[in-house]
């Protein structure tokens, strides 16, 4: 049984229901602090409850035969974390020690981790590789990669495999449209573009045009939901191979695509026919300004390779937000 974390939430949720159509018996563990369990699959088994919470844990780790644990549950909003940092240190890495001694105690030994490309900061070459080093500027990043570093240290001395994938930003939603990205308050550009496009907001906020980029806004590279919820499935199946010998690996997700929150916008007044107001706000603390991955790295070793284009993505997202306006609620 593979135990995901997080599996109520935006990322998790896909993975859970990827996983099910391809026959894994999958439990999910999640909080609901963030998550929905409208999007969990009626396939997973469900457990209400708390990373950190080691009776939990325990509960889980006596009752079912777990193989592997892919641990998405956490805090991810790079704004939020520079003004809650201690929200960010304890829900993103004293949850998961509590999380990781637990599995040492139980021998589970095959971990799946998802850190982020803002374990970089801002990286000096314009594509990044795994090998560039790890500087992140804001809380949310500092945590993953201290998570990433408690896995190397852990591997080297016990019998535990791990893969990290530092994904860029993950968007999209699932074709059926029965799945798909519902944050309160959203604060990410995708939604937030789309819920203006349909007239739920006056406006879309652009957060600084004063980068050192083409045109002055921040440049990241979007990749969809389900070519990141493929990578996790390459991901398990060559843990589940690997079986006896050592995995430590660390592999960036992305498109390798960079678009501008300009040229974003565009983007989804091309998909959805509407029109969008723009207002122009101040720079939002901790974003560094282009973030692109090379993903040779996951494609060379696990022949993992992205199907979703940029428009596709943004098509994915507006079925959902056609389909669901105001989320599951
Ligand atoms: N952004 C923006 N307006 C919004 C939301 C985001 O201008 O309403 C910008 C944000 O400052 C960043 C980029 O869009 O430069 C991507 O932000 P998002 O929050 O989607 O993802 P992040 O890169 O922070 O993980």
């Amino acid at each position: 049984m593979i135990l995901v974390t997080g599996g109520a939430g935006y990322i998790g949720s896909h993975v859970v229901r990827d996983l099910a159509d391809k026959g894994y018996s999958v439990l999910v563990l999640d909080n609901l602090s963030t998550g929905h369990i409208e999007a969990v699959d009626k396939r997973a088994t469900f457990v209400c409850g708390d990373v950190g919470d080691s009776k939990v844990l325990e509960q889980i780790f006596t009752t079912y035969s777990i193989e592997v644990v892919m641990h998405f549950a956490a805090n991810c909003l790079v704004g939020e974390s520079v003004v809650h940092p201690l929200k960010y240190y304890h829900n993103n890495v004293a949850a998961t020690i509590c999380l990781l001694q637990k599995m040492i105690d139980y021998h589970i030994t095959n971990f799946i981790f998802s850190s982020t490309c803002a374990t970089y900061g801002i990286p000096k070459e314009s594509t990044i590789h795994e090998k560039l080093p790890t500087k992140p500027i804001n809380p949310y990043g500092i945590s993953k990669l201290m998570v990433e570093t408690m896995l190397a240290n852990l591997s080297e001395i016990n019998d535990f495999n791990y893969i990290a994938l530092r994904y860029f930003n993950v968007a999209g939603a699932h074709p059926s449209a029965e799945i798909g990205e519902d944050h309160n308050p959203e604060t990410h550009l995708i939604p937030n573009i789309l819920r203006h496009l349909q007239g739920m907001t006056p406006f879309i906020e652009v957060f600084g045009n004063d980068y050192e980029t083409p045109d002055g806004t921040c440049i990241r590279d979007y990749l969809h939901v389900l070519d990141l919820s493929e990578g996790h499935i390459l991901a398990l199946e060559y843990l589940l191979q690997q079986q006896g010998q050592k995995t430590a690996e660390i592999f960036n997700l992305g498109n390798k695509q960079g678009v501008s929150v300009l040229e974003m916008i565009h983007l989804c007044e091309q998909v959805t026919g509407a029109k969008a107001t723009v207002k122009l706000q101040p720079r939002r603390k901790g974003d560094p300004p282009q973030l692109v991955a090379s993903s040779k790295k996951i494609q060379d070793l696990l022949g993992w390779a992205p199907r979703y284009d940029i428009k596709a993505t943004i098509e994915t997202a507006w079925n959902w937000h056609q389909q669901y306006p105001n989320g599951y609620k």
